[in-house]
């Protein structure tokens, strides 16, 4: 049987690497890779003739972050004009659970793409899993059987046989099994019992999963949580879970390590070494995602130091709501106009001085936004509560994403990487008064500890209302 989805590794060369300026620092080991992840969707039973076109996505890159399936802020007709963005999409089951029902609309014949809005033929690679990334914390009560999703009607519990039922109707590309998460910043949860519990439960829930049959003619690929962290054994038990579950090589498709399942209080040099050591004794040549992980000096690091191919895009979004634009840049910053904004990470659009500014976002960006609009407008659209506001931004901030992206990427084809990751970390992480790391680029913590959004007035309450709390409680 052919895969529908296939990886393949195309690491650098690294006699190239090691004749650069940096050629002694450079690890033996080398972590950072290229790939290519290529899909073949199905062919459709109403399309009149057999071609069908493959997705190809060159890695390390992303999936465009969904709430409830759409782009936030960029309805489907304005995403489409985005220009070279990655053709994949990360769908969030839990935004679709609105009350205790199980979240499959019987009714709706296509799969979860059609309903989505993208067309038969030309849809993108879409991944389902399980929960929001942007969401650190929730109280769910997972049990062996079962995992929990909190809902507006109350917390609904889904078995691995009802996962099933519901992959079966909506027909992803991707399904990242599930896993128990330990949704807490608590370190100590992480220390005993609880973790044991985590890797036990993840097995069976995964295995009842696998154990229900299927009746669609294409299952959906396969991406496997890795859990156990921090503890070392349970680490392995889980790797070795994995290892019997695709025994012939042939029933997983890619590993995923998540934020929430390695401790959001770890510093991430800790999470990635974590994370390398489930992924070393694997199949190298699987994609790696990590879930949770998207302000871009952690992509950088987790790309160095863990491999990581594929990332998500809260990150843009984040950027977006604080009503800022992005100005980091990975590569040469001496040759920018605004050097002292590029430096910054952002600009916040909110600033009275952006009143009588009438440049675009970013000198020479090409998006939309920064082509045909200026920082005036934008601050009036703010200042206004204008939606137009946030549409502009985030079409700004995820072409600046992919752009990130590009340049990790054609860096490691160059053999620079290196010595841009070093000048970017050192832009962007500063060393902070109590000695740990300063992250500059701190928007989506920003806005995992707001209450509301800035630029949304009445949006996201229960979304608020439990960070609120939360932020009360770690303040
Ligand atoms: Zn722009």
């Amino acid at each position: 049987m052919t895969k529908a989805l296939t990886f393949t590794v195309q690491n650098p060369q690294p006699s190239n690497l090691s004749t650069g300026s940096n050629g002694d620092s450079q690890s033996p080991k080398q972590k950072c890779r290229l790939g290519q992840l290529e899909f073949t969707p199905p062919t459709t039973t109403t399309a009149t003739t057999t071609d069908t076109t493959k997705i190809s996505l060159e890695t390390p890159n992303f999936f465009q972050y969904t709430i409830q399936g759409l782009q936030p802020h960029l309805v489907p007709e304005v995403a489409s004009h985005l220009e070279s963005m990655p053709p994949a999409i990360r769908v969030n089951l839990e935004g679709f659970v609105k009350d205790r029902e199980i979240p499959v609309s019987t009714e709706y014949p296509g799969k979860l793409h059609q309903f989505l809005g993208y067309p038969e033929n030309n849809s993108p690679l879409l991944l389902l899993d399980i929960y929001d990334p942007v969401i650190l914390e929730r109280n769910i009560k997972p049990n062996s059987k079962s995992l929990g999703v909190d809902t507006e009607g109350g917390l609904q519990r889904i078995t691995g046989k009802g996962l099933a039922k519901i992959v079966e109707k909506y027909r992803p590309d991707i399904f990242v099994l599930p896993a128990d998460y330990v949704f807490s910043k608590i370190e100590e949860l992480y220390e005993g019992k609880r973790v044991k519990k985590s890797v036990e439960r993840t097995k069976n829930w995964i295995t009842e999963y696998m154990d229900t049959s299927l009746s669609q003619s294409q299952k959906p690929a396969l991406f496997v949580p890795l859990t156990g962290a921090p503890n070392e054994t349970l680490r392995e038990a889980s790797v070795n879970f994995v290892k019997e579950l695709d025994a012939d090589g042939n029933v997983i498709d890619g590993y995923v390590i998540s934020e929430y399942g390695i401790v959001g209080g770890y510093p991430l040099e800790k999470k990635l070494d974590m994370a390398w050591s489930s992924f070393s004794s694997l199949d190298q040549n699987k994609p790696r995602y990590m879930v949770g992980v998207s302000s871009p000096h952690d992509v950088v690091m987790s790309v160095d130091s863990a491999g990581i191919d594929l990332f998500d895009a809260t990150y843009p979004y984040a950027v977006t709501e604080q009503g800022f634009a992005s100005t980091y840049v990975f590569g040469d910053i001496s040759v920018e106009s605004r050097k002292d904004e590029t430096l910054k990470g952002h600009i916040s659009l909110w600033e009275t001085p952006m009143f009588g500014d009438f440049g675009p976002l970013v000198p020479g960006c090409t998006c939309f936004a920064c082509q045909r609009h200026t920082r005036s407008y934008v601050h009036h659209l703010l200042m206004t509560h204008e939606m137009l506001a946030t549409v502009l931004l985030q079409i700004h901030n995820i072409h600046w994403y992919n752009n990130l992206f590009k340049a990790v990427r054609s860096s490691l084809k160059d053999g620079s990487f290196n010595e841009k990751k070093c000048a970017f970390l050192k832009n962007y992480v500063k060393q902070g008064e109590d000695g740990n790391a300063k992250y500059l680029l701190n928007e989506l913590i920003l806005l995992q500890s707001q209450t509301i959004s800035p630029t949304t007035k009445a949006g996201y309450k229960k979304f608020g209302r439990r960070l609120s709390e939360d932020s009360a409680t770690t303040a």
